[in-house]
């Protein structure tokens, strides 16, 4: 009798289900037990696999695409890559709207994973009809059998992790975890992994990291936008200067912000002491739990599980490069001058 061969039907076999690895340099000095969830582990290298695949099988349930329709989406970030990849795989056209302002590297990776992709104007105001919001918007009106994912306002983006990374964590810490530490961008990945794991048990503490710059914390604590708080910063997929429809605000417990600086410096840091090339947002969480570490936030019984929500090698050109740290200021004296010391 012919063995059946041990392989996966797709690449989309393989998304969610990533690793809880325990952290034990990083968090040597700090009580309590720290668990990162790497979302590399996804075949598109980033948490936004799980609900790229999620929302297009939600619209495949829904008998809302066919063979030939489009997937049109505004992104040239973790989302644009994921719904390329699904929509390759599931013989789909994707169409990407992107700012001028996203790298050449990222246009270049979406366009080799089939995706068509418009570059508009950075410098334009959202409601300008060559932004990229407008654009999309327009080619999803004019494009039958499309369907427009629009992340941030899809409550799909919290449902995707409402069914698949709640429960993946629970399982893997056996329901002992005490708190769940996640950035905050679209929101969907903290609101619906918190949703089931506070569903589950509701004394989970849910802390959300916000970016200097950002709105979101502050919204948090007083319901209203400060426009004074909005200004630009550097890391990405972190913080908004809107208010996400995809962030469920009453479930999460408090909101911590970082600085571009010190979550650089912490992205390092994890690859030099735990040998997991991360992005630069899971230098954020960790930066988060060092200063709720110096909060007293953790104790001897914490069992803390961060997100680590995708893979360094995206950010080669940005806090890998010492080029880019320095041009930003991030590299001290010190550290810059060794290498002319050396004389190299
Ligand atoms: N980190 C990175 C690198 C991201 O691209 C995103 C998504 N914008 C996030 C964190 C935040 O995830 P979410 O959008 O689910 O809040």
């Amino acid at each position: 009798m012919e063995q059946t061969i041990d392989a996966h039907n797709s690449i989309l076999d393989l998304i969610g289900k990533t690793p809880l690895v325990k952290l034990n340099q990083i968090t040597s000095a700090m009580e309590g037990e720290f668990y990162a969830k790497i979302e590399a582990f996804n075949p598109g290298h980033s948490a936004k696999d799980r609900i790229a695949a999620f929302i297009i099988e939600e619209a495949e349930r829904k008998g809302l695409l066919k063979k030939d329709s489009t997937i049109i989406e505004t992104t040239s970030g973790n989302t644009g890559f994921s719904l390329a990849m699904v929509s390759i795989v599931k013989g789909y056209k994707c169409i990407l709207a992107v700012s001028s302002k996203s790298s050449q590297d990222k246009i270049d990776m979406l366009r080799c994973m089939g995706a068509e992709v418009y570059v508009c104007p950075a410098h334009v105001s959202a409601d300008d009809p060559r932004s990229y919001y407008e654009v999309a918007k327009r080619l999803h009106q004019e494009t039958e059998n499309s369907i427009y994912i629009n992340q941030y306002f899809n409550e799909l983006n919290i449902e995707a992790h409402y069914r698949t990374t709640g429960p993946e964590i629970w399982e893997q810490t056996k329901g002992q975890l005490t708190h769940f530490i996640a950035c905050s961008g679209t929101g969907g990945t903290i609101s619906g992994t918190a949703r089931y794991l506070k569903e589950m048990n509701p004394e989970v503490k849910v802390i959300g990291v916000d970016a200097y710059g950002s709105v979101l914390k502050k919204y948090h604590e007083t319901g209203k936008i400060d426009k004074n708080e909005i200004y630009p910063y550097r890391i990405e997929g972190l913080g908004k200067n809107l208010i996400p429809d995809a962030t469920d605000f009453k479930i999460i417990d408090t909101f911590l912000k970082v600085t571009d600086k010190d979550s650089a410096h912490t992205a390092r840091e994890i690859a030099r002491t735990e040998g997991i090339f991360a992005g630069y947002t899971s230098g954020a969480v960790m930066q988060a739990v060092k200063q709720l570490n110096e909060q007293g936030e953790f104790n001897k019984d914490s069992k803390v599980v961060v997100i680590f929500p995708d893979h360094g090698s995206r950010y080669m050109s940005k806090v890998y490069s010492d080029k880019w740290m320095e041009a930003q200021g991030f590299l001290n004296e010190m550290q810059s001058s060794k290498q002319k010391k050396a004389g190299i």
